[in-house]
This record gives structure tokens, sequence and C-alpha cells, in this order.
């Protein structure tokens, strides 16, 4: 036997090592997402039945919003919801709906094959959330000021504008 196993056989504790996370249906916080154009873009003839079956767990911790590689849920700040900005809000829903229908047809989410803002299912996520921001009368600017993320360098957000077709400037203009 060696050491680490000989350590765990001298612990004397039990750990339940099957977390359940607790989660609420999806449409008790987000009302309406099934009648919006792009979300039935999204999961077409589904859309009923994904948001239906969908739910959504609160983090205490900062940060925004995501999905569980695990089992597809959504997963949001609670903070964020609370304090962030009712736009940004709305379109971080519609960019990680993408990521739930990428999950049920079994698309790796966190593919390290790739850096962030060239991994194909942000790629396509981003491309949702900007054509609303486009169609809710959203600016170039207002656009980019939405991607811009504290942990997206400015080189990463004018690759990422590039790659969905957006105009930029040069640094400085
Ligand atoms: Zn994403």
């Amino acid at each position: 036997m060696n050491g680490l196993m000989a350590a765990d056989s001298r612990l004397n504790v039990d750990i339940i090592r099957n977390p359940r996370v607790s989660t609420y249906p999806f449409a008790d916080y987000f009302r309406g997402f099934e009648k919006v154009g792009a979300v039935r873009r999204i999961f077409k003839e589904r859309t009923e039945e994904v948001l239906g079956t969908l739910k959504v767990e609160f983090m205490s911790r900062r940060g925004y919003m995501g999905v569980s590689d695990e089992d597809g849920h959504l997963i949001v700040s609670a903070y964020y919801l609370r304090n962030g900005r009712l736009i940004d809000i709305y379109l971080d829903v519609i960019h990680e709906l993408v990521h739930v229908r990428q999950f049920l047809e079994g698309s790796k989410l966190f593919d390290e094959d790739y850096d962030y803002v060239d991994r194909p299912t942000e790629v396509e996520a981003y491309r949702y959330a900007v054509e609303e921001a486009h169609r809710l009368g959203l600016g170039n600017e207002e656009i980019l000021e939405y991607l811009r993320t504290e942990w997206m360098s400015e080189e990463d957000l004018r690759r990422l504008a590039r790659t969905l077709h957006m105009k930029i400037g040069s640094p400085g203009e």
C-alpha cells in the first residue's frame, strides 16, 4: 500500500461523493423566452420541450452565467442576476441557450484545443447574441461594450469581433 492509500484508510470521516445541486425550473425565473425568435431558431420545434425541462442553478460566487458540461443545466451568478444590466443578462441567456442546445447535441462545450474566442461553440453562441443585439437596435460600439469582459484581452475582443463580421476601428479610434 502506498502512502496516499494508507493515509486514506486512516481517515475517520465519510464524505458523500455524489453532490446534488439545488436547481429550479428555468421558466420560474426566465419567462417568455420560448416566444423569442432567436430562441426558436436555436431549438426549433424542440423549444417548448427544452425550455420546459431546463434547470437553472444560482451560485453565490461572482461571475456571469454558464452551462454545466455534466448535465447541460444553466448556472447563473445570483449577484449578476441581481445587479447586472438587464440587456446584458438577456443577451447572456441567449448565448447560454445556444450552449444548452450544443450540449444536447453532444458537442464538447469546453474544447481546450481552441482559444476561447476561436472555439466553434463560443463563436456560434456569440453570433446568436450579437444578431439579437442588432435586432434590438444596439449600435456597434454598444455591442462591443457588451462583448468586452475583464478576462478577454483587447486583442481577443478584436479577433472575436472580426469573426462575427463586426466593424472594428483601429486602436485609439
Ligand atoms: Zn459561451
